[in-house]
Parts: structure tokens; sequence; C-alpha cells
């Protein structure tokens, strides 16, 4: 008989705000849509791939260190080098351990890049990876350090270095010891040079700053993602300094391909292969018993 002893009311309750409720934005994870930058389109995240490149246009959105390793190396070859490097604090200035703890917190990197040696299918060699995510992947002393170490390390072993640059410039809170990077990575690029060894660089979205005027130019080959962003000032700055207007496309790999500095511009879905073969093209072990095999 219970049933029928029910009250014919519900209890509301005055402090739970149905109309806010139903005014929320519905909980999508960021990570399950993706905007392009390039055509504005929303794209499913799934349907980037591990590349990480719009289906619609062909836009190359930024992509981590790791993410780039997992694309480029083979599976398992790399054996990471030069962590624990420790980034000091010459200036004091303010703030800068804080952000450090943070950013390497977030990315789960040690610094800036990623270096060690991996082999690109079968082909061993001296792989650096910037990642702009953290700090901009600007160049300090440890960004300096690690591809000084790299190189030497290629030399002596007579191994091809590629390097992958991406980089907002030098790391503002480490004053001139941050511009010292760029003469002693550029040092270390020559001794590698001078032994007859052959580096590819690969410029991504952006490489700017100290980093294009050192090793990024460097390179034997210079490979350039498209529509990536290259310079050494920015835009506003040059425009200001020389009163003129400059062209749409200015600091873009294309424009630099059109004017001599880049060799080629390559998708990012073909890098992995264009690498294998300039790098099977240059090995020099082909040479010694190659005429024996019948490859
Ligand atoms: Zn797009």
């Amino acid at each position: 008989m219970a049933l029928f002893q029910k009250k014919k009311y519900i209890k509301i309750n005055p402090n739970r705000s149905i109309q806010s409720e139903k005014l929320a934005d519905p909980e999508v994870p960021d990570e399950l849509f993706a905007k392009c930058p390039g055509c504005k389109h929303s794209i499913y995240s799934q349907d980037l791939g591990s590349e990480k490149v719009c289906p619609h246009c062909g836009y190359n959105f930024r992509i981590t260190a790791r993410e780039r390793l997992a694309i480029i190396a083979d599976e398992n070859s790399f054996e990471e080098l030069f962590t624990g490097i420790e980034t000091k604090n010459p200036l004091d200035f303010p703030g800068y351990p804080e952000k450090l703890a943070a950013t390497k917190a977030k990315t789960g990197l040690d610094e800036a890049v990623l270096t060690g040696l991996a082999t690109i299918k079968g082909k061993k060699l001296a792989l650096a990876i910037m990642d702009s995510t953290f700090i901009m992947a600007s160049m300090g002393t440890v960004v300096g350090e690690k591809l000084t170490r790299l190189f030497e390390l290629a030399t002596e072993q007579s191994l091809p270095v590629v390097v992958f640059t991406a980089s907002g410039g030098a790391r503002m809170q480490e004053g001139i010891l941050s511009l010292m990077q760029m003469a002693k990575t550029s040092a270390a690029v020559k001794r590698h040079s001078n032994a007859g060894l052959l580096y590819i660089t690969v410029l991504t979205d952006p490489t700017t700053g100290g980093v294009t005027a050192s090793f990024a130019m460097l390179g034997d080959i210079i490979l350039a993602e498209p529509q990536s962003l290259i310079g050494f000032a920015g835009r506003r700055v040059i425009e200001q300094t020389v009163r003129q207007t400059l062209p749409d496309d200015f600091q873009k790999a294309e424009f630099l391909q059109e004017h001599g500095f880049v060799d080629a511009i390559v998708k990012r879905t073909e890098l992995r292969d264009e690498l294998a073969l300039i790098l099977a093209l240059h090995d020099s072990s082909n040479e010694t018993n190659g005429g024996n095999e019948n490859v």
C-alpha cells in the first residue's frame, strides 16, 4: 500500500540551477578535435595520424621531439645521450628556475633538444631534434652543449648528423652565454665537416634567431618542411629597420628555396624516405664493400 501513499510532488534543491547546467559547455577533451590553423577545418585528431598533417590542406601541426622521433627513426633504435646536464641560472634571472622546473615537468624533457644515436632504415646516424614546446626551443648553454657533444661524438665515430631545428632563438634568460652557443656549435659543425662527414638539417616551423644564424644554416644539405617560418629577426623588426613592406611569403620555406637558402622542401610524410635515401647515397661504407655485394 506504500504506492498510494507516495507524495505527488518533487523536491527541488534551491541551490542547484537547472538553467546553468543546461548552458554549460559539453566537455570535449582538447585532444579529440584540432582546429587547423591553415584551413580552419575542425579535424578529428585520429585523422591527423602520427605525422599530424592536415588531411584537407597539408598543414603541418607542430609536433614534439618524441613525436618526431617516432615518425623518423627506426623503432627502438634511439639511444638517448647527454641527458642530465644541469641548466644553471647564470644571471639570476627572476623566475627562470621555476619556469624550467615547470617546463621539465610538463614536457618530460630535460632541455629543448633531444640528442642521441639512432638508425633510419638501418643507416646509423647522430640525431638531434629540437622541441618548440620547451621554452620555444630557445638555445641556452645546455642546448649548445648537447649539440656540440653530439657533433664531437659523430666526428669521432665517423657518423652523419641530422638535426631537426625549431627555435625561437637564443635563450634570453641566459644572456650572452646563450649567444656564445652560436660560435660553439658552429665550430663543432666545422670540425665534423673537416672530417668529410655529412650534415643534414631539416628546418621546421619555426626556426628563427640564433639557431638560424648558426648550425641550422650550416648543413651540407638543408631541407625544410612546407610553409615553415624560417628567419633571423622578426618581420616587424625588419620592416621598421629597412622601412619597406615585405612580401607576404617572406621568411617562408618556399621563399628561402627560391632564393637559394634551402635545397629542398619535403613533405613531412616523405621525410623519412628522403633522409634514408640521402644517407644511403652518402654512405661511404657502401664504396668499400659494395663491389662484392649485389645491391
Ligand atoms: Zn588544414
